[in-house]
């Protein structure tokens, strides 16, 4: 059994008007609809108590932003006219005001509370409309959820973020940090804050994380030898948690990759020894793949993720 702690009151579908289980699926959206009409949340729920009725719901939200259960969560609703969407997706019915489509801001405020509790305990992370938060016109030919509620979605997943402290911005953050002959490890830049390196010395370690996404880096050193590819970023890891066998490094390579969640796709710029930037692993006019000279030792670093 599964369902929100915000449920006021459990109105249970018929049997015959939703699925047990999720065929195997597991849940990666919310699907926000309008009740076409003006009803509590009790009230929608009786209407999917009628045999034969072959349509429900998760919840609902009333226009008196009353919450109720009516399909558990563990079960697949019959809302969004789209099998495949159906078994991936926690449904809501949100209730009209005034005949219009229109929602008040009671309704509405229920709602986001409600799709940052499931968001938060499904673990879809940051909410993105038409990603992980979708609408029942996404799948099939119907004015549901209305203009107003459609005009909403942004919003919608804005607050429902902020409670959640998912972060609203599609910036991602990349933090590094060299080590050099000279002075061991320096202290971590953020971004391009500043650049890591120090009196010229050569780099002979480098450690690289993100807040967001993933990122994998090697370098090869003066000698020629190119070391393994790094995912992890912890200085007292020998072994995997950074990049470097001690010798001075000449080329340094990294790849960044986008979250599900992020779009357009963001990649990784990087510079050695003030050279010109490159971009992930591309090879094209001006990206060599890989920053550094062979066989010259590099002595500053800096990097950002951008577009
Ligand atoms: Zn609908």
């Amino acid at each position: 059994m599964s369902k929100s702690s915000l449920t006021q009151i459990i109105v249970p579908a018929d049997e015959g008007n939703y699925t047990k289980g999720r065929s195997g699926r597991s849940i990666e959206a919310i699907t926000i609809h309008h009740m076409a009409g003006r009803l509590t949340a009790k009230q929608c729920g009786r209407i999917f108590q009628a045999k034969g009725r072959y349509g429900s719901s998760h919840y609902g939200v009333g226009y008196d932003g009353s919450i109720a259960n009516y399909v558990d969560e563990e079960d697949t609703a019959w809302t969004n006219s789209n099998w495949d969407s159906n078994c991936k997706s926690v449904t809501i019915e949100t209730s009209d005001d005034n005949s219009s489509w229109y929602v008040n801001d009671t309704t509405l405020n229920a709602l986001i509370k409600l799709v940052a509790d499931i968001a938060k305990r499904r673990n879809l992370g940051k909410l993105v409309p038409g990603k992980n938060l979708t609408w029942h016109s996404m799948f099939t030919n119907t004015a549901c959820p209305g203009d107003y509620l459609r005009s909403k979605m942004q919003y919608i997943a804005d607050e429902a973020n902020k409670i959640n402290n998912e972060s609203t911005s599609n910036e991602v953050n990349v933090y590094y940090r060299v080590k050099t002959q000279k002075h061991g490890w320096l202290k971590e830049v953020k971004n391009l804050e500043d650049y890591a390196g120090w009196e010229n010395s050569p780099i002979i370690g480098l450690a690289i994380r993100v807040d967001k996404g993933g990122i994998k880096y090697r370098v090869t050193t003066i000698s020629g030898k190119t070391l393994g590819w790094i995912t992890d970023c912890d200085i007292d890891n020998y072994m995997s948690g950074w990049a470097g066998n001690g010798d001075p490094i000449s080329l340094v390579e990294c790849y960044y990759y986008t979250p599900d969640n992020i779009r357009p796709y963001q990649y990784a710029y990087y510079r050695v020894n003030g050279y010109p930037y490159q971009k992930d692993l591309i090879k094209a006019k001006g990206f060599d793949g890989y920053a550094g000279v062979p066989k010259k030792p590099i002595t500053t670093f800096s990097m950002y993720i951008g577009k």
